[in-house]
């Protein structure tokens, strides 16, 4: 047992020092602490084996829970308790001196007079719903069930829907513009209502893409995605996603290359690890200079696993950014991305799919330019495709 190690391993700590000392007629008040200690140990080891049936019924409870005894303090508790208190154990402790927080302090006192109560408190970095309620015999119990992943699950949730209303409005608010203006009278001025149809259908075009963009992302997320493994041959998987991208490349001028030995396969979703491709070499074409190019490579790496590389020639990503790259409506430059017709989800989309398919990616980036790695199992015999 642990309860009291360390004051009895000071004390005889001290015990040992006046022996080594000489000082032997001193020994008594050490001896008495130790003894003093000893019993209390006892005490505290007698009250844990008699807590031992309700500790039972306790340890059944997906949170921490802790019966009080009508002196405030923990009689019987369980190891998710016993996990947050100090020391490792909750018996003989009040709520107050595990949580350090008043106010379920007070709970617990109006709980031992009968009477309910659930409260969110924070304590050891987390977020807690804690609920006291009487029980017979004047005790009371207490459960801390930890709601901190679920709170940050709502938090995100909040920022998705406000990020998503706020992109939505504003192409909306430019063809309800654009349209008004024509119909105010631009309508017939040629050169001018000609101006805001573009406007009209630059913002339909921007709409188009968020809303497909968000559709995907609720597909996958909800796992409405098909997803079906099999061997998939990444050269030719690039190729068509090299051809997709073909149009806006070409107009920059940024030459898109497949360099992947033909008899590479992974075990993918084909139709998830093309539209990974086409969202990273969409990247590449949107944020490389022209005359730039990219480049998409796959090579063997540890674990049986194939590392698909599109690597581009651009400006590179500042490092700070990296850790927040994948989340959705990230930018690192907002105008170049709404410039370029980017819905900031691209990067959402494609960590989505390569986890779908039991894959990881990876980024590596400098001035010379960004490379994604996405890591996938390697398939033995190709598909034909
Ligand atoms: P977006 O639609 O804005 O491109 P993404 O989720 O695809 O959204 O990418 C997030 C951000 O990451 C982009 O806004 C851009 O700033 C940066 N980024 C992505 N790919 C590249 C790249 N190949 N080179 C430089 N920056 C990139």
């Amino acid at each position: 047992m642990s309860v009291f190690r360390d004051p009895v391993q000071t004390a005889i700590r001290a015990l040992e020092a006046e022996l080594a000392g000489g000082a032997h007629a001193d020994l008594a008040p050490a001896v008495d602490r130790l003894a003093s200690l000893l019993l209390q140990r006892e005490e505290r080891l007698r009250a844990i084996e008699k807590a031992q049936p309700e500790r039972e019924l306790l340890a059944a409870m997906p949170a921490a829970a802790g019966l009080i005894a009508a002196d405030g303090r923990i009689r019987a508790s369980n190891a998710a308790l016993d996990g947050l208190s100090p020391g490792g154990r909750a018996i003989g402790l009040t709520l107050l001196e595990i949580t350090r927080q008043s106010d379920l302090a007070e709970a617990a006192r109006r709980a031992l007079e009968g009477s309910p109560k659930q409260l969110e408190i924070q304590f050891a970095g987390r977020t807690w719903i804690a609920n006291v309620v009487p029980m017979l015999r004047g005790e009371a119990l207490a459960l801390l069930r930890d709601v901190t992943g679920a709170r940050m699950a709502e938090a995100t949730r909040r920022d998705f829907v406000a990020n998503a209303s706020h992109e939505l409005r504003t192409p909306v608010s430019a063809i309800a513009g654009a349209a008004e203006t024509l119909l105010s009278g631009a309508m017939d001025e040629p050169a001018q209502a000609r101006l805001f149809v573009e406007m009209i259908a630059r913002n339909a075009e921007r709409l188009a893409r968020l809303t497909n963009d968000l559709l995907d992302l609720s597909r996958i997320e909800s796992r409405q995605w098909p997803v079906k493994l099999e061997p998939v041959p990444v050269a030719g998987t690039a190729r068509r996603a090299v051809e997709v991208c073909s149009e806006p490349a070409r107009r920059k001028r940024i030459e898109l290359r497949v360099d992947v030995p033909e008899d590479v396969a992974v075990v993918a979703d084909a139709r998830a690890l093309e539209q990974v491709l086409v969202n990273l070499l969409d990247n590449a074409v949107k944020y490389t200079p022209e005359g730039g190019g990219a480049t998409v490579t796959a090579s063997p790496v540890a674990g049986d696993r194939i590392e698909v590389v599109v690597a581009d020639t651009g400006p590179g990503i500042e490092r700070h950014h990296l850790p927040r790259l994948f989340e959705r409506f990230y930018r690192v430059d907002p105008g170049r991305s709404r410039g370029s017709g980017g819905t900031g989800l691209g990067l959402a989309i494609v960590k989505h799919l390569v986890q779908m398919q039991a894959g990881d990616i990876g980024v590596d980036t400098g001035s010379g330019g960004t490379s994604f790695r996405v890591r996938l199992p390697r398939a033995d015999a190709p598909a034909v495709h």
